[in-house]
């Protein structure tokens, strides 16, 4: 991709899509535009150059193509509740909305499969598979209003993927567009297929190799009993050791969310969800399966929670309970806005064994630098969450959060861990890959990426550091790449 001087090929891009699209699919009046300048992550702003509200995946197709014959960028963007601005548009570029696309094509029960366009809901899928007796496993707390497509471009989580798997492991097919505007099928129904696994490369690929415009999902049967327990401890390192404690013990909940003191004090201002007084630490413990062995597992549960210091083990009597305890948990993002004015929410993985260590050094790292930092997290699967607390309008907050904000990242790659477990790279971490990877380990992503996208026009900017030659940091590298030297590949 070269420099559009003077945005002339995104005026002729314009040109090609109002001739070619339904005038109600194109957005180009700059105060509309403005609607789709950032994602969830409302610190990255960028007015897109035009804005495609695709109303059918040959609207997608179409678009893309005159991109590429244009050579003009595009993001895809579904519900835009990204948290790394992955769905940040290009000021030159077309951004291609699909949250137009919300029809559930088909669910077909006997192959335990569902059939639903990109801008589907989240939970829209489990409401259309529950008459059937199934529904869709993967429930990141933004599932009220994420999309399925960003889900999939995401690999997103959540609280429940600690036993069912992530969203990679509940996604068996997608019609996909490519860069050069082809469709293709990836993956189907069949649980595998022979060859390289291009749909595992697809998804989580954060936009930057296509977009999905048909996502075949696998439906998982309804339990036939669920146990909700909230349990109180007086500290992170107790909750920490109950958690190990009962993975350890063979025992695979369905959940197992922390929260810290802050977190609760956050969330019981927000939602006024009655978590234990003078708890510093509540889990919420989920089990679910064939009703004797929850009965089983619950039994143990309890006696790992007490003997690592549980002063309180509540169990959730009715649904109406069960939303309660979890109310606390799913609106702690939002709830954080209630005790400090602005706060960056990380993610950040490590192996749940280091739990007590790395929280013990965020404390300290708190401390010693006067940024608060409040802890809720899928303790089960180690993958953190702080958020950093901080006052925009007091000079040198912002600066002191993100300082300890990355700090914690370095704390997690310290620990064997990532820099993200399910919020994705997008523009915000980018700088941080080569903390985590080596040269060789980025340059082989890039080449992937290059062989699905050789001008470089899906979702430039994100998730590798720039500027880079396909493969290259310049000045670290000697010598061209062949890729280069052979004109697949070019500078961005
Ligand atoms: C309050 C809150 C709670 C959250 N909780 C969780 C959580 O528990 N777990 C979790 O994983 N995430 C969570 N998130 C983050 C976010 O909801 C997820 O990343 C979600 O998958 C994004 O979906 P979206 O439709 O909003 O995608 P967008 O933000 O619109 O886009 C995200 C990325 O996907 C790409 N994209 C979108 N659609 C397509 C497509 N059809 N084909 C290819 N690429 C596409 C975009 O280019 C972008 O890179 C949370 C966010 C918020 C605001």
């Amino acid at each position: 991709m070269t420099t559009d001087i003077g945005g002339a090929r995104l005026q002729a891009v314009r040109r090609r899509l109002a001739e070619l699209l339904p005038a109600d699919s194109l957005v180009t009046d700059r105060a509309r535009l403005r609607t789709y300048e950032c994602d969830g992550l409302a610190h990255y702003r960028v007015t897109p150059g035009v804005v495609v509200l695709a109303g059918a995946a040959e609207e997608v197709a179409l678009a893309i193509r005159v991109c590429a014959e244009h050579d003009v960028p595009f993001v895809a963007r579904g519900s835009g509740t990204g948290l790394s601005g992955g769905a940040l548009p290009h000021a030159d570029g077309v951004l291609i909305v699909t949250s137009r696309l919300r029809a559930i094509r088909e669910v077909a029960e006997g192959d335990q499969r569902a059939v639903v366009e990109p801008g589907v809901i989240n939970l829209d899928v489990s409401k259309a598979a529950q008459p059937h007796g199934y529904y869709y496993a993967p429930d990141p707390s933004s599932q009220q209003i994420c999309s399925i497509g960003g889900n999939v471009a995401e690999n997103s989580g959540g609280a429940h993927c600690l036993k069912y798997g992530f969203t990679a492991n509940h996604v068996t097919g997608l019609e996909f567009v490519a860069p050069d505007g082809a469709v293709v099928e990836l993956g189907g129904r069949a649980p595998d297929a022979p060859g390289y696994d291009l749909l595992g490369t697809v998804i989580g690929s954060e936009g930057t190799l296509g977009i999905a415009t048909s996502v075949t999902v696998r439906l998982t049967r309804k339990p036939e009993a669920v146990t909700t327990v909230l349990a109180g401890f007086p500290t992170t390192d107790d909750a920490g050791a109950a958690t190990s404690a009962i993975i350890g013990a063979g025992i695979l909940p369905a959940a197992i969310e922390m929260m810290d003191a802050l977190a609760i004090e956050a969330a019981e201002a927000a939602v006024h969800c009655d978590y234990p007084d003078g708890a510093g630490a509540v889990l919420v413990i989920e089990l679910d399966g064939p009703a004797a062995e929850v009965d089983e597992e619950f039994a143990a549960v309890r006696q790992h929670c007490e003997a690592h210091g549980a002063f309180e083990f509540r169990v959730a009597a009715d649904d109406a309970e069960r939303a309660l305890i979890w109310r606390g948990r799913k609106s702690a993002f939002a709830a954080v806005g209630r005790i400090s004015p602005d706060y960056i929410v990380q993610d950040g993985v490590i192996p749940r064994t280091a739990l007590p260590e790395v929280l013990r050094a965020i404390a300290a790292l708190s401390s010693s630098s006067g940024v608060r930092v409040a802890n809720v997290f899928h303790a089960g699967d180690g993958n953190l969450h702080p958020l950093v607390l901080f006052d925009d309008a007091q000079p040198g907050q912002g600066d002191a959060a993100e300082l300890v904000s990355g700090k914690i990242l370095d704390l997690c790659i310290e620990a064997g861990g990532s820099i993200t477990g399910e919020h994705g790279v997008g523009v915000d971490k980018s700088a941080y890959m080569p903390r985590m990877f080596t040269d060789a380990d980025l340059d082989t992503m890039q080449m992937v990426r290059c062989a699905f996208d050789p001008r470089h026009i899906a979702n430039p900017g994100k998730v590798f550091p720039t500027p880079r030659l396909c493969g290259e940091v310049p000045g670290r590298h000697k010598g061209t790449h062949q890729l280069a030297e052979a004109g697949v590949a070019e500078i961005f």
